[in-house]
């Protein structure tokens, strides 16, 4: 089991003091600094000349990890990532893996079901590469080290999950000052802008539909 713990970043930076040991195995051996990688979209702005200005924050947490485990939780943090590309590359994988179960059921339930799934030629690989993208996310989740997953969308905190819970408790100590709990706490409910986006959009789209129907 995985434990979450939820960092505040100060104005002035954030400085983290990291346990000395691999943050997977715990070897205090020869350990390198692997920069994981939390980012968000402060604002977005159309410009004249670009197109497009992005104002965003990144932020790079410096997790010691022994050689191996710096690889393999580089990888796995970076199919995790919450940027805007690979969120919409996971939707497609959950879509396509979607529709790799129905063709399969379809081949083998259906008369004539394998003969037609057969003949879709090339277009069979976008379900096949969705059911090895599912499973390099599975991969990801069970083998990442310390995956910083994002911002919070209410406060100046990130949400920080670590694979060993003994790390993460003794890290949570040794930075006592920006994940007290006071700072981190995420809001009530009534005051999440997710929420209150949400209903905004449900108000439009039912706005819409009296329009129509008037
Ligand atoms: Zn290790």
């Amino acid at each position: 089991m995985s434990e979450t713990v939820r960092v505040f970043v100060p104005q002035e930076g954030l400085t983290l003091t990291w346990p000395q040991r691999c943050a997977r195995c715990g070897s205090t051996g020869k350990l390198v600094e692997s920069p994981c990688r939390v980012g968000r979209v402060k604002s977005l702005r159309p410009s004249l000349l670009i197109g497009l200005t992005i104002r965003s924050d990144v932020l790079f947490l410096p997790v010691p990890l022994c050689k191996a485990h710096a690889t393999q939780n580089e990888l796995a943090a970076e199919i995790l990532e919450h940027s805007p590309v690979m969120r919409l590359l996971r939707v497609l994988a959950y879509l396509g893996a979607f529709m790799a179960f129905a063709l399969v059921y379809s081949s083998l339930f259906n008369p004539g079901g394998w003969q037609r799934v057969s003949n879709m030629g090339w277009f069979l690989l976008y379900p096949t590469l969705s059911v090895a993208a599912i499973g390099a996310i599975v991969w990801a989740r069970k083998r990442f080290a310390v995956w910083p997953e994002r911002f919070d969308p209410d406060k100046d905190v990130i949400v920080v999950h670590f694979s060993d819970p003994t790390y993460a408790r003794e890290f949570k100590y040794k930075n006592h000052k920006v994940t007290d709990e006071t700072l981190t706490e995420s809001p009530p409910w009534y005051k999440k802008s997710l929420l209150w986006k949400a209903v905004v959009i449900i108000a439009f789209l039912l706005f819409m539909q009296m329009l129509i129907h008037r």
